[in-house]
């Protein structure tokens, strides 16, 4: 059954309950910001009688838990990235960090392309903040930033020897993973090999455009969404499966494609999208799911992405995880962390971000876990500056458990 997307974009459906209001995590943390239903759909009206609207705007960091919230079903943070869209064509950039952070592909693969790339850039990164040049262009200097992988993932994939199933998926790695987390990448290959399943990738895939989306550059990303969905389609006539390990690509993939773009076919290979958990998960349920494991005597705390949530899939890793012999996990429970893909990145948001995470934070040291656990790579990066307890991926937790 086709998956169509969730929200058809018309802000008249608000019916002005509030509800999202007291949802949003930027509304609660800053008086700067006047909350989903103003900035979204009320805004949304005015913006059709007048051309100009306020920065404010700027403040939505795209976590879309107004979305989750709605009872009415109104896309309020596509609303509000289309709108900072429409105004950034017409008015300055206060920083040069939208544009950087926006397009972090570029960024990975100019640093990967070059010899000792990946140790000039983290040291590049580490000399800036030093020197505050990073605050010079808009990125804080307070954060713990992503560093750059020695080796990309696909480079990494080439040299896995895999045996051969019937069951086969491709990867839609992402650049987090690609560029910056790599081993994530390594960890579905082996763990997905153990359950009998056969992992392609392909390297005309380009970025999934979230970074693009909430930075105001939709246009940017409307040239990848065209890219990726022609190639999606591809593999998915050919029988494939999609996964990703990424939250916020695959809500973009699966959703955020139909709701922005709407190219014919979408919803088609929508229907066979899955988050790398969920698809074990959906194994589990069908009683193939290898659960050869050995203890994990370890305290864990579970932390469900806002872009998970939003795709309306449960918690599959709260699933799966607990099926370990020895493992205590527990979830969170702590609303969003506050970094919103690079939104926390950016000096004039950091503060915010990290009030935002509090909550999260203290969830986190008052329950004496060894490890976090996150679906999403920056979540896990503002787990660990905000808590100081390390955070993995569920992948390398039950590539673990199964001892490769
Ligand atoms: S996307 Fe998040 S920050 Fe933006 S209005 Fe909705 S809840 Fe608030
Ligand atoms: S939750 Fe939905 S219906 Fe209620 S105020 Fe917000 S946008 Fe309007």
């Amino acid at each position: 059954m086709a998956i169509n997307k969730q929200h058809a974009i018309d802000p008249d459906k608000c019916t002005a309950c509030t509800i999202c209001i007291t949802a949003c995590p930027v509304t609660a943390a800053t008086r700067k910001f006047r909350g989903p239903k103003m900035t979204g759909p009320a805004l949304t009206r005015l913006r059709k009688l007048v051309s100009d609207d306020d920065p404010m705007l700027d403040y939505c960091s795209n976590c879309k838990t107004c979305d989750l919230v709605c009872p009415s079903g109104v896309p309020i943070s596509t609303l509000n990235m289309m709108a900072k869209n429409e105004y950034y064509k017409t008015h300055p950039r206060k920083s040069k960090a939208d544009d950087m952070l926006a397009h972090s592909e570029k960024m990975g693969k100019l640093i990967t392309a070059l010899p000792l790339g990946s140790t000039f850039a983290n040291l590049g990164v580490s000399i800036g903040k030093a020197f505050n040049m990073m605050g010079a262009m808009g990125i804080t200097k307070d954060a713990k930033m992503p560093s750059y992988a020695s080796e990309s993932f696909i480079s990494k994939f080439k040299k896995i020897k895999q045996t051969s199933y019937p069951r086969k998926v491709v990867f839609f790695s992402g650049c987090y993973i690609n560029y910056n987390q790599p081993e994530v990448g390594v960890d579905l290959v082996k763990v997905y090999q153990k359950n009998k399943i056969e992992v392609a990738i392909d390297e005309n895939f380009v970025c999934c455009g979230s970074p693009m989306v909430s930075g105001g550059y939709i246009d940017d990303a409307r040239v990848n969404a065209a890219k990726n969905t022609a190639i999606l389609k591809a593999w998915v006539d050919k029988g494939y499966d999609i996964v990703t390990a990424c939250t916020s690509c695959g809500l973009m993939l699966k959703q955020e494609y139909q709701e922005l773009f709407d190219f014919a076919g979408m919803s088609e290979y929508a229907a066979h999208m899955y988050d790398s958990i969920e698809y074990l998960a959906k194994l589990n349920d069908e009683g193939s799911f290898n659960t050869d494991f050995t203890p994990i005597n370890k305290k864990y705390i579970y932390h469900a992405p806002c872009h998970l949530k939003v795709q309306a899939i449960g918690r599959p890793s709260m699933e799966l995880l607990p099926l370990i012999p020895g493992i205590k996990i527990e979830e969170a429970d702590a609303g969003c962390c506050g970094i919103s893909g690079s939104y926390g990145f950016k000096a004039d948001k950091h503060e915010i971000a990290m009030k935002v995470g509090s909550k999260l934070f203290a969830r986190i040291k008052d329950s004496g876990a060894d490890l976090g656990v996150s679906e999403c790579g920056t979540c896990r990066l503002q787990m660990e500056n905000g808590s100081g307890v390390e955070a993995i991926h569920p992948l390398t937790v039950l590539r673990r458990a199964y001892g490769l």
